[in-house]
């Protein structure tokens, strides 16, 4: 897999297939992500590599595990979290395939958006809606 965030400054590879792709709801992947959730693909620490002058964040996450969360201080982009367990959370918006990972679960739902699963039933278009 490799990935890189908007700017192309910070950029990432790993070797290894992701163990499992989950859907975090937890409230600091709500604030680091700027959305409902954050779409994770989580790989071993050991087979991924960050390239670039990337900026870290460490952050204690809502398990109280530590998270070392690393995004480009020069377009804001998250990129991936280092966890206290060894694994590397990758932020699959920064995935340069959407073929490599396939979400199968989500995790810590009870901090959920209320309105996060109807969401993806709300009407949709292809690009901005027509201005009325
Ligand atoms: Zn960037
Ligand atoms: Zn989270």
């Amino acid at each position: 897999m490799r990935g890189k965030c908007l700017c192309g400054e910070v950029a990432f590879e790993c070797d290894a297939a992701p163990v499992v792709t989950v859907a975090c709801h937890c409230t600091h992947c709500q604030k680091t992500s700027g959305s409902a959730f954050s779409v994770n693909a989580i790989v071993p620490g050991a087979a991924f590599r960050l390239t670039g002058a990337y900026a870290v964040f460490a952050d204690q996450g809502e398990s109280g595990g530590s998270v070392e969360r690393c995004f480009c201080p020069k377009c804001g982009s998250p990129l991936a979290s280092r966890l206290g367990n060894g694994m590397v959370a990758v932020k699959v918006g920064a995935l340069e395939s959407q073929e490599d990972v396939t979400p199968a679960l989500q995790v810590w739902t009870r901090s959920a958006r209320s309105w996060s699963k109807a969401l993806l039933a709300a009407p949709g278009f292809e690009t901005n809606p027509p201005s009325a």
